[in-house]
């Protein structure tokens, strides 16, 4: 099997990472892939950009690629499932229309109002003025939303009313561009956060193990909202039980609700839930890919053939596929990032110490990294996720740190307090 995946992130260096271990993924390429998928063996970069549909479409079909693997919600959204599937492609990833559910946040509310999902109560707004005259009349804190894709950056959970307009005048002074034209405004749910990656065939859908990711760039979850400085999983707060609500109350209805709307839904869906404190499962987001870095953390617990469960859902087979295996016991992934992320940053500084730090155990995925005449060199904000398996959590992170230690490049930033919450209630039976 040859699989093609389309992305340059950490999410897209796990994925290949994962797929290469069946010995029956012969070749794995990335489009434009980044400094860690250049070395691994049989994996190879080619130079294209995620939005040339067409020239991914030709390299597919003369290199005889049995499956395209879509890492980002950006040319998901653009359409390039659409685009591949009529060159006769298989696709893991959805049509542009799914991709809505991501996309567009009073799209994705309105799915979830007609499926009845548990989500956080909103209105949207096509003035700044009217969401005004709404948020006054609002409780706080409260939370504003540009409806489009924002890489992260549209969300702001508002403290006061000031705060609240303040926001809504960022979106509809052009700050997202077009993304910031409609606008949500949202109930502020309390709880802790967590993760469900799910696959789908559109029929059938499978939750992959809890992850839990820490957004903030700062220690104790302060500062700026980033695209996710470090995760974990499995999740210790999702328990079966919880796991079957999430599963009956929120993955299947809204799989039901893309399926009446006849959109052929075959991916990833994401759900990124709050728990309250009552224990009840409600829905902030969707997304339509895999979670970046939560896919870091739970792709290599994986045991079973990446391959055979993302063709399943490709080939609407995925009712009859196995349970999904996991290796027992927990992973941790460490984001390393550039000083100043997530607003200005450096590049081009020269990384070393990652075959020390891989002599530990862990794993390196590249996010933000490129070669340059043979020196691997920083390439983005988030350059490196160090990923580490363990017995339990305590393991796992401690082995991530401990391969951290040994890499070097100027400005490297990372938060040592990444899953702070598990040792918190871990800590009183030490
Ligand atoms: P999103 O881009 O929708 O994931 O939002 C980014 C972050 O904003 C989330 O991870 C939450 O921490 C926060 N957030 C979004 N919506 C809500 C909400 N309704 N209540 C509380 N926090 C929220």
């Amino acid at each position: 099997m040859r699989v093609l995946i389309v992305g340059n992130g950490g999410r897209e260096h796990a994925l290949a990472w994962t797929l290469l271990q069946s010995p029956q993924v012969q070749q794995v390429v990335c489009v434009p892939g980044n400094g860690g998928t250049a070395t691994l063996e049989r994996c190879s970069n080619l130079a294209l950009s995620p939005d040339d549909f067409e020239g991914i479409a030709r390299f597919a079909l003369v290199h005889n690629i049995s499956m395209v693997v879509v890492g980002s919600e950006v040319p998901l959204s653009q359409g390039i499932t659409d685009a591949l599937t009529q060159q006769n492609l298989a696709v893991f990833g959805p049509t542009r229309e799914g991709a809505q559910i991501e996309s567009s946040k009073a799209w994705a509310k309105a799915l979830m109002q007609e499926a009845r999902v548990p989500t956080a109560n909103a209105e949207v707004f096509t003035t700044a003025e009217a969401a005004k005259t709404y948020v006054r009349q609002q409780a706080t804190p409260i939370v504003i939303k540009a409806d489009g894709l924002a890489a992260g950056k549209g969300v702001t959970v508002a403290p006061t009313v000031a705060a609240a307009e303040a926001a809504i005048d960022l979106c509809f002074d052009g700050q997202f561009g077009a993304a910031g034209y409609q606008v949500v405004v949202e109930e502020c749910l309390l709880g802790q956060e967590v993760s469900i990656l799910a696959v789908t065939d559109g029929l059938t859908i499978r939750p992959l193990l809890p992850a839990q990711d820490h957004k903030r760039i700062g220690e104790g979850d302060t500062g700026e909202n980033t695209g996710g400085m470090g995760a974990y999983a499995p999740a210790a707060i999702v328990t079966p039980a919880l796991m079957n609500r999430i599963q009956a109350e929120i993955l299947e209805p809204t799989i039901t609700a893309l399926r009446d709307r006849n959109i052929d839904y075959r991916g990833v869906l994401y759900a990124g839930l709050m728990i309250t404190p009552a224990g009840d499962p409600k829905v902030i987001e969707f997304n339509c890919r895999f979670g970046d870095p939560e896919a870091q953390a739970i792709l290599p617990l994986l045991v079973t053939p990446l391959e055979k469960l993302l063709a399943a859902c490709t080939q609407q087979k995925l009712e009859q596929f196995p349970p999904l295996e996991w290796k027992p016991g927990a992973a941790a992934c460490v984001v390393v990032a550039s000083e100043g992320y997530p607003g200005n940053f450096k590049k081009a500084f020269p990384i070393t110490g990652i075959e020390q730090a891989e002599t530990t155990g862990a794993i390196v995925f590249h996010a933000g990294t490129q070669r340059k005449q043979q020196v691997l060199v920083s390439d983005g904000g988030r350059v490196l996720g160090v990923t580490a398996m363990g017995n339990d959590f305590e393991q796992a992170i401690a082995q991530a740190y401990a391969a951290i230690a040994q890499i070097q490049f100027e400005g490297m930033y990372y938060r040592r307090d990444i899953g702070y919450r598990v040792r918190t209630v871990s800590s009183p039976q030490n």
